[in-house]
C-alpha cells in the first residue's frame, strides 16, 4: 500500500488559476482536482442561481415537491458513483459512504412530502381587527450560500439543500476544500433532475469568505464555531441572515437502572462511526458508581471487536485529515498526565497507513481536561466517573456546545426528567444519534453549537420567509389606517377604557 504523505491544500488565494488536489486520506493517492474559484466567479454562480430562482420560486408546490422527487430518484439511481467519490475522499469505509447517500434521499424523501403543506398560505386569527382577513404566505429568501464540512460532504449540504431548495430557494455551495468532487457529483446529480438548482464554487477558506461577502441572501453554515464567528463579522457587513450548525461535544448519562450492555454497544457505535468525526458524536459518558466498571468493561469489549483499517469493509475508515492526529494525541496525553486511564486503544496505526487511529476509551476523565470540553473529533470515547444523577446533568450542560445528547436508563419518568434537564438541541433515550435518522425530527444545536434549524418542517421553514398579509373581509369599510388622521378618531381616555374592559379582570 503506498504510503505517501498527506499534503492537504493551505493555500488561501483568489488566483482564479489556482487549484486544489482532493487526496485519498488512505493513501495519499489524488482524487482529482478543482479550481480556487475567486470572487468573480462567485458573483457569476450566485448570478446564475438568482436567474434559476426566479421560475423555480413561483413553481406551484405541488410540482416544486414533483421535482424533489425526481431529485431523489436521480440520488437513488447515481448513488454507487457518489458513495465511491464519498469513500475517496473522505476515507470513510464503503457502508458508511452508502449510507451517507441514504440518508440524503430520506432528506429529500420527507422535504417533498412536506413542502406542500408546511409551505400552503396559513390562515390566523385577524384578533383584533376582526374587519380583517389575516394570513401568512411564505417566500423564498431567493439565492442561498451553503458552506459545507468535509466529514459527511453529502449529507451535510444536503441537510441545508433539502429545505433550501423546498422553500423555493436555489443554492450556491461551497464544498470543503478537503472534499470538492463530492460537492462537485453532489451538484451535477441534483441540477440532472432537469433545473439548474445549486451553482458549486470550489476552492478554500478564501472562496467560502468571496461567498459569504456576495450578495446571497442567506447563508448556511456548517463547520467549526472558528469559522462561524468569522461568517457572522462577514454576514453584518451586509446584514444577510444565517444559519449556523457547528460542533458538538455530546454526552451519554447512564442511569443506575440503565441496560448498561446497550448503552456501552450504542456509545461505541455513536462514538467511533466515522472514526469519531461525526458532530454529534458521543465524546463523553457521565456514569454512577453504580455502574461504572460494568459500563467501561462492556464498552472496552465493544471497542476491541472494531475493525479499523484502510480495507473498504472496515467499520472505522481513516482520519479525514491526517494532522488531526496530533491533536488528538495531544489530548490524550494530556489527560493522562492528568490522571486519566487509557483502558483500550490510544495510538496511531503507521502499519495501515497514514491516517488511522485506535477507537479509545480513556477512564477517569473529569471535566478540568481538554478531553472533556474541547471537540476531539476523532475515534476517542471518555468515561466520566461522576457521584449521582444531578452531577451527571451539571456535567453534560457545564459545556460551550449543546448540539445533541443521549440518556440510557428504564425508569421513564426518570429519563424524562434528564430530557427535560439536558440543555441541547437533541437527545436520544435508550439511544444515540437516533434523532439525527428522523428527518421529520430538526437538527441544530444551542450554545457554540449555533442556532437555526435544519431537517423536518423547521428545516424547511429556515429558509422561508413568512410574510404577513391583511385583506379587508367586509368591502366597503374605511382602512383601519385612514382613521389615524381620520375625521373620527378614538380618545385616548376611550382607547384605555376599552383596554380596561377586556383586561381589567
Ligand atoms: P471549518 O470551519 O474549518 O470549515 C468549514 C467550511 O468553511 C469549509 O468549506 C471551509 O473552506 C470554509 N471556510 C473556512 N474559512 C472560511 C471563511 N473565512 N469564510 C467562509 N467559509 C470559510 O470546519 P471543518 O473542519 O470543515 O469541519 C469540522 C467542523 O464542522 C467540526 O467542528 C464539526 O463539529 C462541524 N460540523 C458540524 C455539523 C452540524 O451539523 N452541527 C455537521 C458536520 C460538521
Amino acid at each position: 500500500m503506498k504510503t505517501t504523505p498527506i499534503q492537504r491544500p493551505n493555500g488561501t488565494t483568489d488566483d482564479a488559476e489556482a487549484m486544489i488536489e482532493s487526496l485519498d486520506p488512505r493513501d495519499g493517492s489524488v482524487v482529482g482536482s478543482v479550481p480556487v474559484h475567486g470572487a468573480d466567479a462567485v458573483a457569476a454562480a450566485v448570478a446564475r442561481a438568482r436567474d434559476a430562482q426566479s421560475d423555480w420560486g413561483a413553481l406551484p408546490l405541488p410540482e416544486r415537491a414533483d421535482h424533489l422527487r425526481r431529485v431523489r430518484a436521480r440520488l437513488a439511481q447515481r448513488a454507487d458513483e457518489l458513495a465511491a467519490i464519498i469513500a475517496a475522499e473522505t476515507g470513510k469505509p464503503d457502508f458508511d459512504a452508502m449510507a451517507e447517500v441514504l440518508n440524503c434521499a430520506l432528506l429529500f424523501t420527507h422535504a417533498a412530502r412536506r413542502t406542500t403543506k408546511v409551505l400552503a398560505p396559513r390562515r390566523v386569527s385577524s384578533f383584533p381587527l376582526y374587519t380583517k382577513r389575516a394570513e401568512i404566505r411564505y417566500r423564498p429568501h431567493g439565492v442561498v450560500g451553503v458552506v459545507s464540512p468535509w466529514n459527511y460532504p453529502a449529507f451535510v449540504p444536503v441537510q441545508a439543500l433539502s429545505g433550501i431548495l423546498a422553500a423555493g430557494n436555489t443554492a450556491v455551495l461551497k464544498p470543503s476544500e478537503l472534499t470538492p468532487l463530492t460537492g462537485v457529483l453532489l451538484g451535477e446529480i441534483v441540477n440532472s433532475a432537469g433545473r439548474d438548482l445549486v451553482q458549486v464554487v470550489t476552492g478554500d477558506g478564501s472562496t467560502g469568505a468571496a461567498l459569504c461577502s456576495s450578495d446571497v441572501d442567506k447563508i448556511a453554515f456548517t463547520g467549526s464555531p472558528a469559522t462561524a464567528r468569522r461568517i457572522l463579522h462577514a454576514a453584518a457587513d451586509n446584514l444577510t441572515p444565517t444559519v449556523m450548525e457547528l460542533g458538538g461535544k455530546d454526552a451519554m448519562i447512564v442511569c443506575d437502572d440503565a441496560d448498561v450492555e446497550a448503552a456501552a454497544r450504542a456509545a461505541v457505535g455513536a462514538c467511533f462511526a466515522n472514526a469519531g468525526q461525526t458532530c454529534i458524536a458521543i465524546e463523553r459518558v457521565l456514569v454512577t458508581p453504580t455502574n461504572h466498571v460494568s459500563f467501561r468493561d462492556a464498552a472496552v469489549e465493544a471497542a476491541r471487536r472494531v475493525s479499523v483499517g484502510p480495507d473498504r469493509s472496515c467499520q472505522v475508515g481513516a482520519i479525514t485529515q491526517p494532522s488531526q492526529i496530533d491533536v488528538i494525541e495531544d489530548r490524550l496525553r494530556s489527560a493522562v498526565d492528568a490522571g486519566a486511564e487509557i483502558v483500550v486503544g490510544g495510538r496511531r496505526r503507521d502499519d495501515l497507513g497514514s491516517s488511522f487511529f485506535e477507537p479509545t476509551i480513556v477512564d477517569g476523565v473529569r471535566a478540568d481536561m481538554d478531553l472533556a470540553s474541547a471537540e476531539t473529533f476523532g475515534p476517542v470515547l471518555s468515561i466520566m466517573p461522576v457521584a449521582d444523577l444531578d452531577e451527571a446533568i451539571e456535567t453534560a450542560n457545564d459545556c460551550d456546545f449543546g448540539l445533541a445528547g443521549s440518556v440510557f436508563g428504564r425508569d421513564r419518568s426518570q429519563t424524562a426528567s434528564i430530557v427535560e434537564a439536558m440543555s441541547t438541541g437533541a437527545i436520544s433515550v435508550n439511544d444515540a444519534l437516533a434523532t439525527a435518522a428522523i428527518p421529520a425530527l430538526p437538527f441544530g444545536g444551542v450554545r457554540e453549537s449555533g442556532f437555526g434549524r435544519l431537517h423536518g418542517d423547521a428545516g424547511i421553514l429556515e429558509f422561508a420567509v413568512p410574510t404577513a398579509v391583511a385583506t379587508d373581509r367586509f368591502p366597503g369599510l374605511p382602512p383601519i389606517a385612514s382613521m389615524l388622521f381620520g375625521t373620527w378618531r378614538p380618545r385616548p381616555s376611550q382607547i384605555g377604557r376599552v383596554a380596561r374592559l377586556l383586561w381589567d379582570r
